[in-house]
């Protein structure tokens, strides 16, 4: 064909899906090519998601902590919060990133083009950078271009008035702020802004905050949080706001109504995916009517040479899921027998506590009616979580009643999102419960308590005192 660049696999959009998809290609020996219509690789995962929100919490948590301190014996006095400077640090975390993940391109030789990417056939994209097209003409196609936050419609339009984008920005620190939306990436801002200052309400739909999460876990987290929450409001919805001087004022409905009226309010109400943005329609493939790529596990779409992974295919939305259906999609491509087969995506929300789970939850086998049986081993036990100051979190494990195999896990308390991957490894592993129990787990660590959970279990482990 006479088009700009000729390769033997493009992957559309640069976030850890993408990435991870086109570096897998290039090591597999396929002549790759990365659109991407922002000047940085990464996403929303490393430039507007996961990494500035983790930097930010990590700083919010030293300094939450070092306040703490005065309980036991050490005194700090307030604060001092340089919001340029916070800016400053969390923009340094991602630019490192953002040039490692170019190192990692050149270095495969994965050919990186900016601009807007949209398919003008099944075997040709066109990308347009500053007003300039050039044309990509490929074999295969891995669709990775992510999603974006909901709107509200209703909202007017003020800088008052910010998204997740707009949050870890950290325009200024509001005295009253209002999170619309009770779930993960609401919380965890709701956490930064209230340590660096803010009295937060949040006002959900649903009439749990973290959707997803058992309410033994959320309870234990709410009680930890008290302090943050001017207002929770459950069961409730925004359903008007109007820009004032004084501030944005906000209508209520439901379990909860009337006007209230905030310094900033933050929209995060979920995520829409991209896919009705790309021209899909020149390629035939099917997207549904709320944005979504159908595939099947091969991460294939209903045009058998042109893939999908990532938060444009599906929930959970999540860079981890991304990465790793990149990866299979990218394996597919390159002709390998793979598919997508993995039993748990664990989900974590990084608060204080942080809250995490994998598998099946209770609420889920509940729902479901699934016979399951919970070990669970409270943190009031625990001597690091002890020394540590976080022994209201636990631990708890299901277990399938037939066969003492661990079926899903649940933890809630500090680095629970790092405890959780011993119990995605062990339901990976068809573990039962006495292959985790009789692992020896470093002493003292909070990871004892996954062991312990399963040592605990009734009815096995009938060798121990
Ligand atoms: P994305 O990261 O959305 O990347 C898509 C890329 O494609 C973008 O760079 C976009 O510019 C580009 N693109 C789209 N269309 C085109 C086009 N036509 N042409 C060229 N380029 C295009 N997940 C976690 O697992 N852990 C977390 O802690 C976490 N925290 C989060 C915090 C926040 C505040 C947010 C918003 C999200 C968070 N997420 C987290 C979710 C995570 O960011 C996403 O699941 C992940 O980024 C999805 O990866 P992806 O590869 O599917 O797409």
């Amino acid at each position: 064909t006479d088009a700009d660049i000729q390769c033997d696999l493009v992957v559309l959009g640069s976030g850890p899906g993408g990435y991870s998809a086109a570096f897998r290609a290039a090591d597999l020996g396929l002549s790759t090519v990365l659109i991407e219509k922002y000047p940085n690789l990464g996403g929303v995962c490393l430039n507007v998601g996961c990494i500035p929100s983790k930097a930010l919490l990590h700083t919010a948590h030293i300094s939450e902590e070092a306040m703490a301190l005065s309980q036991h014996g050490i005194h700090f006095e307030a604060p001092t919060i340089k919001l340029d400077a916070i800016r400053a640090d969390k923009d340094k975390v991602v630019n490192k990133l953002n040039q490692g993940i170019a190192g990692m391109a050149k270095m495969r030789k994965v050919q990186v083009v900016q601009g807007v990417g949209t398919f003008v056939d099944e075997n040709l994209l066109e990308v347009i950078h500053e007003g300039s097209a050039k044309t990509v003409a490929f074999d295969k196609a891995i669709i990775a271009c992510g999603s974006a936050p909901i709107q509200l419609p209703f909202m007017p339009d003020d800088p008052r008035i910010i998204d997740s984008t707009g949050a870890l920005e950290l325009p200024f620190i509001p005295k009253h702020m209002l999170v619309i939306g009770g779930g993960v990436i609401g919380l965890e801002m709701a956490t930064v802004y209230s340590a660096l200052g803010a009295k937060i309400s949040v006002v959900e739909l649903s009439d749990s905050l973290m959707p997803g999460a058992d309410a033994d876990l959320t309870k234990v987290w709410l009680k930890a949080n008290e302090s943050r929450f001017e207002d929770v409001l459950l069961n409730t919805k925004v359903t008007a706001a109007t820009a004032k001087k004084a501030g944005i004022e906000i209508t209520f409905s439901g379990e909860t109504s009337g006007k209230k009226t905030y310094d900033l309010v933050l929209v995060a109400v979920g995520r829409s995916p991209n896919g009705r943005k790309i021209e899909a329609d020149n390629a035939g493939i099917t997207v549904d009517e709320r944005g979504f790529i159908p595939v099947d596990s091969q991460m294939r779409t209903n045009v058998p040479h042109i893939f999908a992974i990532g938060d444009v295919v599906g929930q959970p939305m999540l860079a981890h899921k991304a990465v790793h259906e990149g990866h299979v999609a990218a394996e597919v491509a390159a002709g390998h027998k793979t598919h997508f087969d993995a039993c748990v995506i664990p989900s974590v929300a990084y608060t204080f506590p942080e809250i995490a789970f994998a598998g099946v939850t209770e609420t889920e086998a509940n729902a479901k009616k699934l016979a399951y049986k919970t070990s669970v081993f409270p943190w009031q036990a625990s001597g690091k979580a002890i020394a540590c100051h976080t022994d209201t979190g636990f631990t708890k494990l299901l277990f399938d009643p037939e066969t003492n195999r661990i079926i899903g896990g649940s933890v809630v308390g500090l680095n629970a999102g790092d405890l959780i991957a011993e119990i995605c490894l062990a339901i990976e592993m068809g573990a039962d419960a006495n292959d985790i129990g009789k692992t020896i787990h470093p002493h003292p660590t909070l990871s004892e308590s996954v062991g312990m959970a399963a040592e605990h279990f009734h009815g096995h482990c009938t060798d121990l005192p």
